[in-house]
């Protein structure tokens, strides 16, 4: 290693400060909130172009809003190792996720800047991880990955306004976004660094961990109806479908711990919602992620059975509809490798290897090239929150094993 522990540190107190100046680019003078296609994001391009340009990589923003930023290897167009995150946010967003795996890159290329490597260097930072604005996730990696469906060109965000329209309100031409996508010839692998979003590393007091997979999610809205009445109507005269949907909710929790899922209901709503009235219809979410595919399933039908037994024996009805889906991508081999060698070289000696809970890019970038991804503790286990935190400690250790990563896949 080339860099001394001193200047790492002042390194990552540098991607922090950076952080920051990014969490001020919100649409809410009180919280942070950035949105695909919005001025916000606008502000972030150009703040994350010029640091990509300080860093010696010549930028551009590609037909789907996403910034980008390329140096060449031993010779020019060369297939690149692309490196990056997202900078889009979640309502009352902390300032680290998808941004700090965003400057760890741009920093990455600053300290290679010099040195030949046998592949082009690109950094991105995707327009539309989190979907806050549109519903629907993964936006802008999805253009580069060329997975991109036309039908998006219809959603609509809470104004009403269509992301065909939000497209050319940040001058972007929707007719242009092929451009935007690449091929698996262009690319020789993925990379990022992102916050764990959960407590594992925090809790076994360790700074960084390779992960193994992301994880499959599967997103569904159920409905139960049964019949709405007066409060005092005898129990065997009910069909009280919120009293189905409790059963059912907690049945989805003992099922899913028993398979080693996940399993969240995060909306639940009654109708009609009167305090002397027995609930006619409830309307409720469940979003279904495991580390394989097989075992989310098996869970799902469990889940479904159990559903059908309730539904019969209080005589309401359940409609399921699938809202989301995504499998599981399992991450390569050989760029866990070079993370796993990365994270060694900061002194981890057996580092910890484990499977992502939360989606990320690299599920979509994976249709066009190989991903690996490696994780930063985050205080706590809290993201998606203002309270998201991570040491500056912390990230200068993930530098130095991200620099190491990228070394290794040259070497
Ligand atoms: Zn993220």
């Amino acid at each position: 290693m080339t860099t001394t522990a001193e200047s790492s540190r002042t390194e990552a107190a540098l991607i922090l400060e950076r952080c920051d100046d990014l969490a001020g680019l919100s649409s809410q003078p009180e919280r942070l909130e950035r949105v695909h296609l919005s001025p916000e994001h606008k502000a972030a391009n150009a703040l994350v172009a010029q640091w990509m340009e300080e860093a010696g990589l010549s930028t551009w923003q590609d037909a789907a809003g996403n910034q980008c930023g390329r140096r060449e290897g031993t010779e020019p167009g060369l297939p690149a190792l692309l490196l990056g995150s997202h900078i889009d946010t979640v309502p009352d967003a902390g300032r680290y996720d998808g941004m700090l795996g965003v400057l760890l890159a741009i920093a990455v290329a600053n300290r290679l800047r010099d040195v030949p490597l046998p592949f082009a260097l690109e950094v991105v930072a995707f327009s539309d991880e989190e979907g806050t604005r549109f519903g629907t996730a993964l936006l802008g990696s999805r253009a580069l990955a060329g997975t991109w469906n036309d039908d998006w060109w219809n959603l609509t965000d809470a104004d009403g306004i269509t992301l065909f329209e939000a497209f050319q309100d940040f001058g972007l031409d929707p007719a242009r976004l092929p451009g935007a996508f690449r091929r698996p010839e262009q690319l020789v692998g993925y990379l990022e660094a992102h916050i764990e979003q959960g407590p594992i590393l925090d809790d076994a007091d360790r700074r960084l961990a390779v992960v193994t997979s992301i994880a499959g999610a599967r997103r569904f809205a159920l409905t139960i109806t049964g019949h709405a009445g007066h409060a005092g109507t005898p129990y065997d005269r009910r069909r009280d479908a919120l009293a189905a949907a409790s059963e059912l909710v907690l049945e989805i929790e003992r099922l899913a711990k028993q398979q080693g899922v996940l399993a969240t209901v995060g909306k639940l709503e009654v109708f009609p919602g009167g305090l002397n009235v027995i609930p006619g219809r409830v309307e409720f979410t469940l979003d279904l992620r495991a580390e394989f595919d097989t075992d989310r399933e098996e869970c799902l039908r469990l889940v479904h059975e159990s559903g059908e037994e309730i539904a019969r024996r209080r005589d309401v009805s359940l409609h399921v509809s699938e809202l989301y889906r995504a499998d599981a991508v399992a991450c390569d081999l050989d760029l866990r490798a070079a993370f796993e060698a990365g994270i060694r070289s900061t002194g981890d000696a057996s580092p910890m290897a484990f499977w992502s809970r939360a989606g990320h890019d690299g599920m979509a970038v994976s249709a066009v090239a190989p991903v690996g991804m490696l994780f930063l503790r985050c205080k706590d286990g809290v993201s998606h929150h203002p309270d998201e935190s991570v040491t500056r400690a912390d990230v200068a250790a993930a530098l130095d094993a991200y620099e190491a990563a990228v070394r290794a896949l040259a070497g």
